[in-house]
């Protein structure tokens, strides 16, 4: 099973390989990558095993109650966008755009989680062995500037969840917003700006 909560917008888009090549079901939010309204898909490989029927038993009845015709009308016209070319692009760009953003903070000294992203999310080390700042430090400084960011714990880090190590930067929404590789050089310096205020 792979849960492709995260990237199915990169999926959809072409960005990134069918996890059917490593499962055989697949779940997924529509809210995130895939721009669609808060919900959940589950798909399934149709195989001798009948793992669709199994899993449309367990979820009703056996899990969900009445559907919400409006949030499935929702989902359907994002997969509708999702299949168009526009959002081909649109994948391409986040993929663009977090290159960008990552190699312009490692240009400035900041240390990524995996050294630096093939997707639409950007992990950094904000406290840098106390040389830094917190993650909640670094993300509600960030805030009040008007960049919204997710404080996040990074491997084997010594801090505590409530205030870790890190943020966690994604690209999706801004790219949505129309931005593109120069926009992002801005955003990273001012990131870079606010972090390194003392
Ligand atoms: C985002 C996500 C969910 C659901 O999150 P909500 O935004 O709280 O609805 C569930 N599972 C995974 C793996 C996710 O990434």
């Amino acid at each position: 099973m792979v849960d492709m909560s995260h990237i199915a917008g990169l999926v959809a888009g072409g960005e990134y390989p069918s996890p059917f090549r490593y499962a055989d079901v697949v779940t997924t939010t529509v809210h995130k990558t895939l721009r669609g309204p808060r919900a959940a898909l589950i798909f399934s490989r149709k195989d001798e095993r009948e793992l669709d029927k199994k899993i449309d038993k367990a979820v009703f009845p056996g899990l969900q109650g009445g559907p919400h015709l409006n949030q499935i009308a929702a989902v359907a016209v994002a997969l509708k966008e999702a299949a168009s070319p526009a959002f081909k692009k649109y994948a391409k760009q986040i993929i663009r755009n977090a290159a960008v953003l990552a190699e312009e903070l490692q240009k400035r000294g900041w240390r990524l989680v995996s050294g630096g992203t093939n997707s639409h999310l950007i992990l950094v080390d904000t406290w840098m062995d106390g040389k830094g700042i917190s993650g909640a430090e670094a993300s509600s400084r960030l805030e009040k500037e008007g960049i919204i960011v997710n404080k996040n714990t990074i491997p084997f880090d010594m801090r505590k969840p409530f205030d870790p190590s890190g943020i966690r930067l994604g690209t999706a929404a801004e790219t949505t917003r129309g931005k593109k590789e120069k926009d992002m050089r801005k955003i990273a310096k001012r990131i870079d700006e606010i972090l390194r205020k003392k």
